[in-house]
């Protein structure tokens, strides 16, 4: 059971939800599933996947780094960046996303997400591939601020691999560094 945290409260003029410093409205699952779907529809599952995917990520990787920078916070161990993505699981099911659960594979770190908040919504339509680009997005990109902590950061990225939207028990997510866009930092390709 993951509860509300407690730094969630209201700023005193526009009257958003605010998580730390970070805005947010509630916005009903229905109606971000139901955009979501009709986009896929429409303007193509591949092109709107990348930009769902992308944007995501870009959030995902800042709203990490305000953490990082707030809070000081150092990496100086392989297990030390593990136990990070470990966190990112735990602000999945916080956030109302899902309910998260991590293993690693290797260099590769699996990620399943039950119950995705997209999934429920889209499982009945008829959709042939998986739906939840904006979750591998927000794990790459929360990967990707605390890998730049590292001494020897990569690029991280995040695919999708099973989906409760074309029945599947879960969501499942594969996280992986990849090797030849090592030279560049996660902020170069992020930030655009
Ligand atoms: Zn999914």
């Amino acid at each position: 059971m993951v509860d509300f945290p407690a730094f969630i409260t209201r700023d005193s003029e526009t009257k958003h939800i605010l998580v730390g410093d970070e805005s947010f409205a509630l916005i009903p699952n229905g109606i971000l599933a139901e955009t979501y779907s009709r986009l896929l529809q429409s303007a193509g599952y591949d092109e709107v996947g990348k930009i769902m995917y992308e944007s995501a990520r870009k959030v995902a990787y800042e709203g990490q780094q305000h953490l990082i920078q707030a809070f000081n916070i150092t990496l100086k161990t392989r297990q030390d960046f593990v136990n990070k993505l470990s966190e990112l699981l735990f602000y999945i099911s916080t956030f109302g996303y899902g309910i998260g659960e991590g293993v690693e594979q290797g260099e590769e770190f699996v990620f399943r997400i039950r119950h995705s908040f997209l999934g429920e919504y889209l499982k009945h339509k008829g959709l042939k591939k998986p739906v939840c680009h904006c979750l591998a997005g927000i794990l790459a990109g929360g990967a990707q601020a605390y890998a730049e902590l590292l001494a020897a950061p990569s690029l991280y990225s995040c695919v999708e691999t099973k989906c409760i939207a074309i029945g599947d028990p879960y969501c499942e997510f594969h996280l992986a560094a990849s090797k030849d866009d090592s030279t560049r930092t996660g902020a170069e390709k992020i930030g655009g």
